[in-house]
């Protein structure tokens, strides 16, 4: 039995049997064939690339009715790789004179091919190694089976264990037999953690090791409430485990006959407590944990796990069916939020060193107005079915609002001359989750309805601590003088402009943080559906004017530490 601590990233118990998902690099073995099986394995090869090719033609035709030829370039480059005789020419050669096993020929061919464009020197020829690697990729897939389909086909339940994984991963498990992951990179608020919690799969990220120690079917306990994960447990510690998962669900079925409850402080004081979903699959589970509306709908996930970028009537079919089903809570649609750990290969953006300081989020639209334009219209159009606010994520700067703005204008008037229906007097808010927003709020209010705090950002920018990153997480502190001070001020900017102030940042979630973030006067708290009921309880039982006081007390300490240290007394009072 091996016990390992890691970060804490989705609550709840699982107990399951190890699954590896190895997504980092396909595990290429290399061996040398026998001279009978070289037509074999060209022929293996030949099947490979055509169904690569016939992948791209299909790709390439979606990109062209949705968004137009100019954005369907790449796809040309990828095919005419594969058209390329010298290219095929080497690898059939590597096979036949060398005797390679095909996918150590692909492999080695395209690093070496890709290699040698980058050495270049020369930038159009080194754009071509990318085009090389990402064929090469699509040939390997091909040929090894794509590791989803394998997921996909998961007869029992699992835990997956893996390096690090993509939020689109996590999507996908949403399907699959899985109860549970461990990885030994993330942060909590990267958004594997986000949409674990979402989807309720138990899950411990940033276990440094966690791929090393355990092999493939290994017995795990992952405990998402402490950050532990046990690998081959002893009979007594799996018992105990057992015994636990058993009382968090009693307790998580107590609290959600909280639903209809109304969320009051004990001295009167209402505040809206409302779910953050990746997509319409969610809004069940929001109504069912008595969310008051969608605070943050995080709408790039329906942009991830495909070839290809959703079409108009694609996206507007899911805003419309949550909007409709939310009706008449309100329903906050953020505009794309795709860049960071986010991201969309065939987008065919170029590689940056720091992805979340890049062309991310509100950037990527306004520098891709043909996207945005689809999604706003989406958007728009789904507006009439219920009461839908539209929010822009990382505002930085007037400009960039202002930009967002004429953009969303142009599309109401297209729609208009179409006489296409949408709600004209539509909310417009932005999400302040870069500093500078928060330091120039009082601008910012001016040309907005309403803002949201984005605390996972905040905290990221503010201290300089990327959320995804394991090693640093220490450092990530949500009560952190400087990020309490830029919240308190937001609140306050907001409110002598008039206008009203939620958080949909992880930090909404928390236990710990509600007192004080419902004493500086946040209106609205939005936060995963499961976290709603137990926010709530928490609600219930303070009075405004003991959380006021407690904001104004935690203004006064110089460190994290010594506030956490504070907030947690007053917990353990309260207690008692
Ligand atoms: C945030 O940054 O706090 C936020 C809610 O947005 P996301 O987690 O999707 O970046
Ligand atoms: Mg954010």
């Amino acid at each position: 039995m091996i016990e390992l601590k890691g970060i804490a990233a989705s609550p709840g118990i699982a107990i399951g049997r190890t699954f590896f998902l190895d997504k980092e690099e396909f595990a290429i073995k290399k061996h040398k064939i026998d001279k009978k099986n070289i037509d074999a394995e060209i022929f293996r090869f030949n099947e490979a690339v055509d169904k690569s090719r016939f992948e791209l033609v299909e790709i390439k035709k979606k990109i062209v009715e949705s968004i137009g030829h100019k954005n369907a370039k790449i796809f040309d480059a990828h095919i005419l790789v594969l058209n390329d005789p010298l290219f095929i020419e080497k690898i059939h050669n590597r096979i036949k004179t060398e005797l390679l096993n095909v996918e150590y020929a692909v492999w080695i061919t395209t690093e070496e091919l890709s290699n040698a464009f980058i050495q270049s020197g020369d930038s159009l020829v080194s754009e071509r190694a990318s085009d090389i690697h990402d064929v090469g990729r699509r040939i390997l897939r091909n040929l090894l089976g794509n590791e989803r389909e394998i997921l996909a086909s998961l007869q029992e339940e699992v835990i997956v264990a893996a390096a690090d994984l993509a939020p689109s991963d996590t999507a996908q498990m949403r399907k699959e037999k899985v109860i549970g992951f461990v990885t030994d990179m993330g942060g909590r608020t990267s958004h594997v953690a986000i949409m674990a919690r979402s989807l309720e799969i138990p899950a411990v990220v940033g276990l440094k090791e966690i791929t090393e120690k355990v092999e493939p079917g290994d017995l795990l306990i992952v405990d998402g409430n402490s950050g532990t994960v046990i690998v081959n447990p002893e009979n007594d510690v799996l018992k105990k485990y057992e015994k636990e998962k058993k009382k968090i669900r009693v307790v998580a079925s107590e609290l959600i006959k909280l639903k209809d409850v109304m969320v009051r402080t004990v001295d009167g004081h209402e505040v809206r407590l409302m779910a953050n979903i990746e997509g319409p699959e969610e809004i069940e589970s929001a109504i069912n944990h008595g969310a008051e509306g969608v605070g943050l709908y995080r709408t790039e996930f329906l942009y991830l796990n495909r070839s290809d970028l959703p079409g108009e009537e694609e996206q507007f079919e899911a805003y419309k069916y949550v909007v409709d089903l939310m009706k008449p809570h309100p329903v906050t649609i953020r505009t794309l939020d795709l860049g960071g750990d986010k991201f969309l290969s065939h987008l065919n953006l170029s590689p940056e060193i720091n992805p979340s300081l890049g062309c991310r989020g509100i950037r990527l639209c306004l520098n891709r107005p043909d996207i945005f334009k689809i999604h706003l219209r989406a958007i728009l159009r789904a507006s009439i079915f219920g009461n839908l606010k539209i929010m822009y994520p990382l505002i930085s700067g007037i400009e960039e609002l202002k930009r967002a703005n004429q953009i969303l204008e142009e599309v109401k008037q297209e729609l208009t001359s179409k006489g296409t229906e949408f709600n004209r007097d539509v909310e417009v808010g932005i999400m302040i989750e870069v500093p500078s927003a928060a330091i120039i709020a009082d601008f910012l209010a001016k040309e907005t309805r309403f803002f949201s705090i984005g605390t996972n950002d905040l905290i990221q920018y503010s201290l300089a601590i990327d959320r995804v990153n394991e090693k640093i997480a220490y450092l990530y502190e949500p009560l952190h003088p400087s990020v309490l001070r830029l919240i308190k001020g937001v609140i306050d900017t907001a409110h002598n402009a008039g206008i009203e102030i939620g958080m949909c940042g992880e930090m909404a979630s928390d236990p710990l943080f509600i007192p004080v973030l419902l004493g500086m006067g946040l209106d609205e708290f939005s936060m995963g559906s499961i976290s709603v009921p137990v926010i709530k309880e928490i609600i219930r039982n303070i009075s405004l004017v003991e959380a006021k006081g407690l904001a104004e007390k935690v203004m006064n300490f110089s460190s994290a530490g010594e506030i956490e240290e504070f907030l947690r007394t007053q917990l353990k009072k309260n207690q008692t």
